[in-house]
């Protein structure tokens, strides 16, 4: 049998009537991998080896007792590569030290396991910037798995893990789990400690969980989140039982549907699937409310301007001197720092590090990233007013089901632009969640639909009670 195929819930049943030790379990994922992922580019690497050691020790009566959790490439965990799926950092790299969310996992009793795909240091929406290799969607192998966390969504909708953790900068969890059919967690900002995870624009990166169902979201969650004296943007909150929301009813849930989210541009097929899932959630007793978030136009616009000036920022530390990959070519120190970076990075980090210099640059500055960051304020209170008469928002996730591998490549813009339904949370720093909602056929495939819930600051209880009661309807 192999345990990927198990929700976190069932392999933790299976343990427990001793089914299955988490010796065997790794061992089946590991054949798993080695026998589907060829296809697929889920994962980069995994160390079998180590893991077994892991789970030598490992306490079954815990809440993650024995369960192998699959990290994107920016997590560090002791002993592993870490890489961002950069070739500056590949083999050159080797973590010295646990993310705080791989520590929280290890006392759970969790082990982690496999270094799943990314898009270069989690810049894209489709994960063919990997600067390693390519990652594909598993309904659908033409197709690509999402970004930038494609590869944490494709292994757990391939069945090459039983849960992964993510990052969501822009919707880098959110929008691979609705193109992979997977539940995709982007906690509050804040809610969890990113001590530990390579940096893409710390203003807006949130950790959190890819699984098969939304009790299991929950159940990890619960796990990572909290705060860390380690970072300082953590927030110092009490972290609630998460898995109580699970089967609570919605009954006077309101649901607010942001008109500028079901406008032009938006699949009718996709938006078929969402207004049924929103039909569903008001036959539970939701009540859906027409709202406004009115400066969504410039949410893809700000988001480029601060996203890109604080990567570049935090990719300044790559040079070739402090670690990762040093230019052989090089005669001097300017040339050691060019060089490394030129050969390091791929086409799109350096478009972003670029861009993010120039927004950030004398003369600039006012007229870019200040304004943004003016702009992100409205965006921000936006979120605050629609909260007000609302406790949940709906939306799709992304406009199409996944596009075609090559499909937008040429066209970073159009790239960008598909990003507009997940943006604007990380702006405010609200919580999201998405949830399988159907799959809609084009080219012979049957292309999963995620269904996004946006929920207050802290508020993922709401989204779990609400995902669930969908999930289970
Ligand atoms: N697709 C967005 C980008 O390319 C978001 C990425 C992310 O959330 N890490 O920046």
């Amino acid at each position: 049998m192999n345990a990927a195929e198990l929700t976190i819930s069932q392999l933790r049943e299976a343990y427990s009537k001793g089914d299955l030790t988490p010796a065997d379990a790794l061992q089946s994922i590991a054949s798993a991998i080695d026998e589907t992922d060829g296809d697929i580019g889920g994962y980069l690497s995994y160390d079998l080896e180590l893991a077994l050691k892991d789970a030598e020790s490992v306490d079954l009566s815990k809440p993650l007792g024995g369960v192998p959790i699959a990290l994107k490439d920016l997590i560090n965990a002791e002993g592993q590569p870490c890489a961002a799926a950069s070739r500056i950092l590949d083999g050159k790299y080797q973590s010295p030290y646990d993310a705080t969310v791989v520590r929280k996992l290890r006392e759970a009793g969790a082990i982690p396991f496999g270094r799943a795909n990314m898009d270069e240091f989690a810049m894209g929406s489709s994960n063919e910037n990997s600067g390693i290799k390519p990652c594909r969607n598993p309904h659908d192998t033409d197709r690509i798995p999402g970004g930038s966390s494609g590869g944490s969504a494709a292994v757990v909708a391939a069945k090459t893990a039983v849960a992964a953790l993510g990052t969501d900068t822009g919707g880098s969890i959110r929008q691979p789990a609705s193109h992979c059919g997977v539940v995709g967690v982007k906690p509050t900002y804040g809610r969890v400690s990113r001590y530990g995870l390579i940096a893409f624009a710390s203003s807006l990166d949130q950790c959190g969980p890819l699984t098969k169902t939304v009790e299991d979201s929950a159940l990890l969650l619960q796990t990572i989140a909290g705060p860390c004296e380690r970072d300082s943007t953590c927030l110092d909150a009490e972290v609630p039982d998460y898995t109580a929301a699970i089967g609570q009813d919605i009954k006077g849930l309101k649901i607010g549907l942001p008109k500028e989210y079901f406008a032009e541009g938006l699949d009718p097929a996709v938006k078929e699937k969402v207004e049924n899932a929103l039909k569903t959630l008001e036959s539970l007793g939701a009540e859906t409310i027409e709202i406004s978030l009115p400066n969504t136009d410039h949410a893809v616009a700000t988001y480029y301007i601060i996203a890109t000036a604080e990567a570049s920022a935090n990719l300044a530390r790559f040079d070739g001197v402090r670690y990762g990959h040093r230019s052989q070519e090089a005669d001097d120190l300017l040339g050691v720092y060019e060089l490394s970076r030129d050969e390091g990075f791929g086409a799109e980090v350096k478009r972003r590090i670029l861009l993010g210099t120039y927004v950030l640059s004398s003369g600039y500055y006012d007229a870019y990233y200040l304004r943004a960051q003016k702009v992100r304020t409205l965006i921000r209170q936006d979120f605050t007013t629609a909260f007000e008469k609302v406790d949940v928002i709906a939306s799709p996730v992304s406009p199409t089901p996944a596009f075609k591998i090559g499909e937008k490549s040429s066209d970073p813009l159009a790239m960008y632009l598909a990003d507009i339904y997940t943006i604007s949370a990380n702006l405010a720093g609200v919580c999201g969640i998405s949830v399988p909602c159907g799959s809609v056929s084009e080219g012979g495939s049957d292309l999963p639909v995620g269904l996004q819930l946006l929920g207050k600051p802290l508020g993922e209880s709401d989204l779990f009670r609400a995902a669930h009661a969908l999930e289970t309807a």
